[in-house]
Order: structure tokens, then sequence, then C-alpha cells
């Protein structure tokens, strides 16, 4: 696949930004030269898109945007990206920076050339893994994809003890531009440059930021990069993307086929039955916001507005006031400006709509996680085309089946008799094997018995569990109830 789009962006010597073009690698030499002005800066994303439909050259990132977003988006790629900042500590951010590498390195086998490290040019870093060596494909999802496998690997690195590793999860949007390498940085009067493995682990701050005073070009030429998957590596990436996609497929596939509406991250849109403001639009509403979470949350606001057909006027209103009180940084006109420019996207676009789960993630995103009873929603009618697909998707689950009230009578007694035999009253679970006679449920290893209700009596034999989730997350005992609802 042909992928030689790039979304750049130059800042003056001001720090103003030009709006953002995008153009094939062909351009890219001009806009380089573009931005060779004192003072200026070149960024360009870190993915890389293929062509857009019924366009050519150079053109605005914004004419083309709708195409690499929401429904039917085309595919981009990009590396595995690190952009490792900790609060203007250079110190703490190079050594997360030899955690990341280090673990890149040794763990997965990775060569040098693949893991490749940029002081940022002024507090931080910059770690991009080849995508060749992870065998990353091209898929409209990938930065969202990339989000949810950083986030899985940090926790593991910090659960192996890397010191307060935290990554900032706002830098995998489209497109995320970083720096081009060898730029001059406004702030800190140093240059992007990259760094050797041996740099990294051993140059102070100060050092790094002495190797910085000029240009340095790259460390690699073209032939010493990774051209085909590094077999660990590949292994690695394509067990985790595996992980992060299987839930949202699942969710889209459930969602189409019972009649849902849903969004391109697998939240199924929700239809309003009114348009009262619910617990989790309210919290946002109500809340005060770090940076972090600012968009996310204006962009839940709107599609809220939308879903709950509000005029634009009295949406842009709401919203307005929310931004002001939230982006101090901002005047009232330009509040209201950016107010009105997440409105018109959400209302001008098909792919946006309320999700009271969306919303109640982006209300824990600001420190407040309501349980949202408000959204008065159409729910589905039907919970059997679910079963079906659940069958086709799921070994582990069957259909739940409907048992008649004597015998789970039958079945508690025994269940009863059998805790009060063992003595063991407080332990359910916990059952000497002589006991074992529940004709309808057959132990199984490592499976605890939910006490006091009897939801899913299940007399197939032989049947292998290896283990299903359990406590609050259990998944059939809903659908249970919504099939003796239905039949
Ligand atoms: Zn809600």
């Amino acid at each position: 696949m042909s992928l030689p789009y790039r979304c750049y962006g130059t800042m003056d010597a001001r720090g103003r930004w030009r709006s953002w073009r995008f153009a094939p690698d062909a351009d890219e030499v001009r806009l380089v030269a573009e931005a060779a002005k004192p003072g200026h800066a070149l960024f360009a994303s870190v993915q890389r898109f293929t062509a857009p439909r019924g366009a050519a050259g150079v053109m605005r990132w914004r004419q083309v945007r709708d195409q690499y977003v929401g429904n039917d988006a085309l595919p981009h790629i990009a590396p595995l990206y690190f952009d490792v900042d900790c609060d203007g500590d250079l110190d703490r951010a190079l050594s997360w920076a030899r955690w990341l590498v280090e673990h890149l390195v040794e763990q997965l086998d990775l060569p040098e050339s693949a893991v490749r490290v940029w002081f940022s040019g002024s507090k931080g870093a910059h770690i991009l893994v080849a995508s060749e060596a992870l065998g990353i494909k091209a898929d409209p999802s990938l930065t969202g994809d990339m989000k949810s496998i950083i986030t899985e690997l940090i926790a593991h690195l910090a659960a192996e003890g890397a010191p307060g590793l935290t990554v900032d999860g706002s830098v995998y949007s489209l497109p995320r531009l970083l720096r081009v390498p060898d730029q001059f940085h406004r702030g800190s009067g140093l240059f992007k440059v990259e760094l050797s493995h041996r740099e990294l682990f051993q140059c102070s701050a100060e050092e790094t930021m002495e190797l910085a005073k000029a240009p340095r070009g790259g460390l690699w030429t073209p032939t010493d990069l990774p051209v085909v998957p590094m077999p660990k590596a590949a292994d690695w990436w394509s067990a985790a993307l595996e992980r992060t996609r299987r839930p949202r497929q699942f969710r889209i596939a459930t969602a189409r086929i019972a009649g849902l509406k849903v969004r391109p991250d697998g939240y199924v849109v929700d239809e309003l039955v009114d348009a009262a403001t619910p617990d989790c639009i309210a919290s946002i509403l109500d809340a005060t916001v770090e940076p972090g979470a600012r968009n996310r949350c204006e962009l839940q606001i709107a599609c809220w507005s939308k879903a709950a057909r509000q005029p634009f006027r009295e949406a842009l209103d709401q919203l307005a006031a929310w931004t002001a009180r939230n982006r101090s940084e901002l005047s009232s006109i330009h509040a209201r400006a950016k107010a009105e420019s997440i409105l018109r996207s959400v209302y001008g676009r098909s792919s946006y709509g309320f999700s009271c789960a969306a919303a109640r993630s982006a209300a824990r995103a600001t420190g407040r996680g309501p349980p949202c009873d408000g959204c008065r929603a159409v729910r589905p009618r039907s919970y059997r085309q679910v079963f079906s697909l659940r069958l086709r998707h799921d070994p582990q689950w069957s259909v739940p089946y409907r048992v008649s009230l004597e015998v789970s009578r039958g079945s508690i007694a025994r269940d009863v008799d059998g805790r009060v035999h063992a003595g063991r009253p407080d332990r359910p679970g916990h059952r000497p094997a002589g006991n074992r006679q529940d004709l309808f449920r057959p132990d199984r290893p490592g499976r605890r018995r939910a006490p006091g209700r009897l939801r899913r009596p299940d007399a197939r034999a032989g049947r292998p569990d290896p283990g299903r989730p359990r406590g609050p997350g259990r998944q059939h005992a809903p659908l249970a109830s919504g099939a003796r609802r239905e039949g």
C-alpha cells in the first residue's frame, strides 16, 4: 500500500502556526525550504497517509481531514511512538526514555536502528520504533489502537518498577505533529537531534543539551534501517493489537446485528428519549477540567447537544460558557469561536453521536465518575440476536436457558446442604470433593458459584471452562435475565 502523504505544520518566529498542510513526499523538499526562514520550525505528522480521494498535490489538512477519521476512513500508518515529557523535567524524561528503550531492546530483541531516539529540543524525548520491525500495518484505527497498546505497556513497565512512569495519552491523535529532526526550538535555542542509545544512557541532561546546540543529521543510513519484522517484536505487536481490537470489533458486530447505530470507536450511539440533561453530561458541565481532558469533554457536550436536538444557538451558548470557564487562557471571543468550530463539526457530521458510555468515560477523566441512570435512551429490543452473535464469537459462552422453579429450589437446597456440611458458609467456593452433587452444574475447576441466585444452570457435561471473568464484569448474567423476559 502506498502511503505517501503527511501532514505538515510550520511555526513562525513568533510561535504562531501556519495552517497545516497535507502533502505527498514529492513536496517535502519545498516545505522544508519554506520553513528554513530564521526562527521558523517545521513539524511533520508521525503518521503517513494513503492519498486522499479526489485531490492531489499540496492541500490544507482540514480539506481532507474527514477522509481519515470516522466511518469509512482511509488508512494511515505510523511507527510506534512515544513523546516523553515530564512537565519540563529533562532528567526525569531521559530516565523514562531509558526505561522504554531498555525494554524495547532487551525484551523485544529490537536492534538499535529500529528504536530511534531524539532529544526533542526542549525538555523531552521522542522515541520511534520502526513500523517495519514490528510488522505494523496501515489501518484507519491504528493511532487509537496504539494508545491502548501503549497504555498497557506502560502499566506493565510501572509494575516492573519503572518509577512514576506515565504517558500522555493525548499524543495519540490524528494527525500527531512532531518537530522534524534538526529543526530549531525557539524556546530553548536548541535543535531537535537524534541520540544514540549510548548517549541516551550515558549523558546527563546538561550533556544532552550540549549535543543539541547544532543539527546533527540522522545517525543511520537508509540501508541500516529495518525492512522486515523482527520475530519477537512482531509477535508482541500482533498479540497486543488483537487484545485491543477484539472488544471493539465485538461491540461493533454486536451492535450492527442488534440494529444499533455504532460509532467508529465502537460506542453505541444512543437515541435519546428526551432532552433532559443526564448525569453523565451534567457532571461534565459542572466540572473544572484539566488541560488534558478538555477536548474530549467539549466533544461530549457537543455530541449530547446534537442528540438532544438543541438548537445550534442554544448549544453554542452552553458550550461557549463551558469553554470560557475551563480555558482561562482564551478570551471570551476566542472561547466562543472554539466552541462554535467544535459544534459545527459535530452538527455537520453523521459520525458524531451521543453515547452515554463515552460521556461517562470523559467524566471519569475529569475525576468524576457518575453512575448514569439519567440517559433515557432507546435500548435494544432483542437480546436474542446478540446471543446468536455471541455464540459465534465466544467459544466459552452458551445460551442461557430456562429452568423451572421446582428444579431450581431443589438445586438451591442441595447447595445450602453442601455448604452447611462443609462447615464453611463463609467460603461458598470451598466444598469437599465428596459433596459435588449439583446435577445442573458439574463442578468446574477454578469456578466460583454466585451465592444466592441461580442464574445459569448448565447441565452440559464436559464443557471445559478455561476460566471466564467473574465478579461485576460477569457477562452472562444480564443476558440471562433478558432471555427470560423475552420468552
Ligand atoms: Zn448518561
